[in-house]
């Protein structure tokens, strides 16, 4: 990832009461009472946040939370991850009705640096927000003198509050913050003349998402380890029986491709050699069985790696020396079908190996193995994260790069 052109939090000169607008990525899960269920990526902001309040900056702070579809929605408002920083930092977080305008630019004034730091309702109840509207951007960029984006996973998208908004700032205006700063580096070191052999780990349900990535990585690593429900998609490709497992049918042709170039290219895609099976989802313990061999039988979905499989992708993720993972080996949100993601989330934790987990699932899946702290760098991005390690560039990355205006 090219870092050149862009700058980042701590070069910029944060005058004390300067109003600063930070992007932030606090879309977090919610419990079923409303309550923040998982703080991973508050915590991972607040580096970015404490710099500048410490340098008495008035600190305005926006994310999307969920999908409220350009509506407001109280079941989605900011609200609890306002509760989460006032108890994360201790500071008095205060959260206007309003995104834009002068109501909102008049608290902005009244903040005091230090003790209080604004925190705007979820960006998404503006339509403008997903549609990148130039006014609503505008509207945004009015309440503050710096930009700084620290919403690593929105990265990707090109939406008001992470690219069309950058353009209203010249560039000695805006930067990265410093958890951008470390993916950038974090995940563009993996290429960057990885160590090898180098293992991708590729999971999670959405093939149609995945398999341009698996493309363009069979042309970076050294094998492929596939699990979790893109692998029946591959399994049938090559011929498998595959049972009910779920099968992106249009991506079968495409998935058989994909095999057949890494073989010829000496690039090893490792499909499961066993797997947990189940009638269906809500399947209890008594229903569920492990299969013998590859081929799944009629009336049975996949929904996990069997335990041969664990010991073999195991094995290749102890032989290697550097392993990206992105996408869960099963349901692991199911304890029943848990073990394969958890158990190579502790294989992963333990190896000699230079390890990056991408991805919101694979990530809970290290929080609940509790490995975390023993994986090199946990993204807090998972589209984003895939964008980066497919060497594909950011479209919040180049809006810090331009200068304004932008040409769309
Ligand atoms: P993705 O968003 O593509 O990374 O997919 C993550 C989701 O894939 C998780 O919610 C998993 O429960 C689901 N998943 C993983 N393995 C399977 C499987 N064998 N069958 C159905 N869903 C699965």
């Amino acid at each position: 990832m090219e870092l050149t052109g862009i700058r980042f939090i701590d070069d910029l000169d944060l005058e004390p009461e300067t109003p600063v607008f930070i992007r932030t990525d606090f879309n977090v899960p919610l419990s079923d009472d409303g309550e923040v269920d998982d703080d991973f990526r508050i915590r991972a902001a607040i580096p970015t946040i404490e710099h500048a309040v410490q340098k008495d900056c008035r600190v305005i702070l926006a994310s999307h939370l969920g999908r409220p579809g350009g509506e407001r929605d109280p079941d989605l408002s900011m609200e609890p991850v306002g509760e989460a920083l006032t108890e994360l930092m201790d500071i008095e977080v205060v959260l206007p009705e309003d995104l834009t305008g002068h109501p909102v630019q008049r608290l902005v004034s009244n903040l005091k640096p230090g003790n209080q730091v604004m925190l705007l309702e979820n960006l998404r109840f503006d339509p403008g927000e997903k549609g990148a509207n130039k006014e609503f951007a505008e509207g945004l960029a009015e309440l503050a003198d710096l930009y700084v984006n620290d919403a690593f996973g929105a990265m990707h998208r090109k939406h008001a509050s992470v690219y069309t908004m950058a353009q209203f700032f010249d560039r000695d205006e805006k930067a990265a913050g410093r958890l951008v700063k470390s993916e950038l580096e974090h995940l563009g070191d993996l290429l960057d003349e990885p160590k090898r052999p180098f293992t991708a780990i590729m999971g999670g349900a959405k093939v149609s998402d995945k398999l341009g990535v698996m493309e363009r990585l069979s042309k970076k690593v050294d094998r492929i380890l596939v699990g979790g429900a893109m692998a029946y998609t591959f399994l049938k490709a090559d011929g498998e029986r595959v049972g009910d497992s779920m099968v992106e049918e249009d991506y079968v042709a495409q998935a058989g491709r994909i095999l057949d170039t890494a073989t010829s290219r000496g690039v090893d895609i490792v499909l499961p050699l066993d797997h947990v099976v189940a009638p269906g989802f809500d399947a209890v313990e008594a229903d569920v069985q492990t299969t013998e061999g590859p081929g799944i039988p009629d009336g049975n979905m996949g929904l996990d790696i069997g335990p041969r499989t664990v010991e073999a992708y195991s094995e290749a993720i102890r032989e290697s020396r550097t392993v990206f993972w992105n996408g869960p080996m099963g349901v692991f949100e199911k304890d029943l079908f848990a073990r394969g993601t958890l158990e190579i989330a502790r294989t992963l934790a333990l190896a000699p190996c230079h390890s990056v987990v991408g991805g919101g699932d694979s990530a809970s899946a290290v929080r609940k193995a509790e490995v975390t702290d023993a994986i090199d760098h946990v993204s807090t991005g998972g589209g984003a994260a895939l964008q980066v390690v497919e060497g594909k560039a950011l479209p919040g990355v180049d809006a810090l790069r331009a200068n304004h205006p932008f040409d769309d």
